[in-house]
């Protein structure tokens, strides 16, 4: 049960004593201080914060002073957004002034920050009604927007005009999404309506800040539904889902549209449990999932006997998720390993050892793992006559155990053999013998020789002379 306003939040996660302390310092100083923002939201959902953010009446000069006159360590960042970070034994603990925020012409950010002594102002300038609960030091929650009511509710309700402000900071369009997708809130309709309308807005934001949210989107438990209802907001960061949206795939193997194919994907990626924290996705499988047959419109073909196919989607979508996660300037590796999950997601080979050792060179075993992953919901978010493609996978499943057993390499790297042994037998040093590794590799996965020192150097000998 969600307790209300001016009531005390129980004890499951206790104020952190730092926080407490510095709370009752600049109390003590004559400053009114809160805990604000995500942690008051956290708690009453009776989740872990994973921090606490202080906001205070104190101006920043001020907050350094009495955290200097208690002897507690500081960094000055009040140029940021007038934050003063507290280092304790505890953590670094945020403590922002209160603030009122000036015009914004950019929709990224305010022109000017100014600072006031008020919390009622402080609380309007926040995003939506839940983030804009405040805490006394004994936990005593104050709410001026009816947070309380709407986090009872699971409504996620912007503070004051929506429009207005969704055109001051597009950003917060995609944190609905997010908030909406991790607790499973519901966007109330005036807030809904004015995301869709400001929409465009976000071409304005920075690549690193989407990316940040939009990991959060699909992480989150009710990533689906937020994207079914928010389909035409995310298009305008990934154009391909409107054309996935409503799009019929005309196969025998789908019975529904590629867009809701691809959000049953997503559901099946399964949920991991965290203590403290809502359940999610891991990042690398859910962008996989969503990203991965965004290919299928631009390959969709019908051929001379009037069948439809989408031949080379996988890798259409590969391109197409390369380009994305570039332009939001994702980390490498979590590119590279979203793209090659996009591009294998298609691939079923026969019951045989060397194709699936093949397939797990080419992806890696770590990934192969995920693969797995995204191959099961994919399949089972297909028709009753896709799903029968579930005995593929399970055979492919059963050999790539059997190889993780067998000790089976998947690098020529890891064979039993090193190029300084191939130059030992007479080998030139140089791209040959690279060449001949790879030779090597080539006949222990297919098989014709194991991962035997001395086949490895019978066959090696073979291959030079
Ligand atoms: P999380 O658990 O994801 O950290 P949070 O609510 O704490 O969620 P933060 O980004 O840490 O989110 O921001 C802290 C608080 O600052 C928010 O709760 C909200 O009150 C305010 N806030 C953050 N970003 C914005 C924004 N773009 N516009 C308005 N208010 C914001
Ligand atoms: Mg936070």
């Amino acid at each position: 049960m969600i307790p209300g306003v001016n009531e005390r939040i129980t004890d499951k996660y206790p104020i952190p004593g730092s926080v407490s302390m510095i709370l009752g310092l600049l109390e003590s100083a004559g400053y009114e201080a809160y805990i604000v923002g995500g942690a008051v939201r956290d708690l009453l959902l009776g989740l872990a914060p994973h921090d606490f953010d202080i906001s205070s009446s104190s101006y920043p000069g001020e907050t350094m002073k009495v955290l200097s006159d208690a002897g507690i360590r500081h960094i000055d960042n009040a140029s940021v957004h007038g934050t003063v970070t507290a280092i304790t034994d505890e953590g670094n603990i945020e403590i922002t002034s209160f603030r009122v925020d000036g015009e914004y012409t950019d929709m990224r950010r305010p022109d000017s920050v100014e600072f006031t002594r008020s919390i009622e102002e402080d609380v309007m300038r926040r995003d939506f009604t839940v983030n804009a609960l405040y805490m006394e030091k004994d936990g005593t929650v104050k709410d001026i927007t009816g947070g309380t009511q709407d986090l009872k509710a699971g409504i996620l309700r912007a503070v004051g005009d929506p429009e207005k402000r969704f055109g001051e900071d597009a950003l917060r369009i995609l944190r609905a999404m997010r908030f909406a997708s991790r607790f499973g809130f519901e966007i109330e309709n005036e807030t809904f309506r004015a995301m869709e309308r400001c929409a465009e807005e976000l071409r304005e934001i920075s690549a690193e800040r989407i990316a940040v949210e939009l990991n959060g989107i699909v992480c989150g438990a009710k990533a689906s539904e937020v994207i079914r209802r928010c389909w035409k907001i995310l298009s305008v960061i990934i154009p391909e889902i409107a054309l996935c949206h409503g799009f019929d795939q005309q196969t025998k193997f789908h019975d529904r549209d590629c867009l809701e194919h691809i959000l049953a994907v997503l559901d099946g990626i399964p949920l991991d449990e965290h203590e403290g924290a809502q359940p999610s996705r891991d990042p690398v499988l859910a962008m996989a999932a969503l990203l991965h047959d965004l290919g299928k419109p631009e390959c969709f073909r019908i051929n001379a006997n009037g069948v439809a196919h989408m031949k080379g989607h996988p890798e259409a979508g590969r391109r197409i998720a390369e380009r994305l996660l570039n332009e939001l300037k994702y980390p490498k590796k979590f590119t590279e390993e979203v793209c090659t999950l996009v591009a294998f997601h298609d691939v079923y080979t026969p019951p045989e050892i060397p194709a699936v050792h093949k397939v797990l060179c080419l992806v890696g075993p770590d990934l192969y793992e995920k693969l797995k992953v995204l191959q099961k919901a994919d399949i089972m978010a297909h028709s009753d006559l896709g799903k029968k493609r579930l005995e593929k996978l399970e055979y492919m499943t059963r050999i790539a155990e059997e190889l993780k057993e067998s000790g089976a390499v998947y690098a020529a790297k890891d064979l039993e053999i090193s190029g300084d042994d191939i130059i030992s037998l007479g080998c030139p040093a140089g791209p040959e013998v690279g060449a001949v590794l790879d030779t090597l590799f080539e006949r222990y996965i297919s098989g014709k020789i194991t991962n035997k020192r001395d086949l490895l150097l019978k066959s090696a000998k073979e291959i030079i002379s």
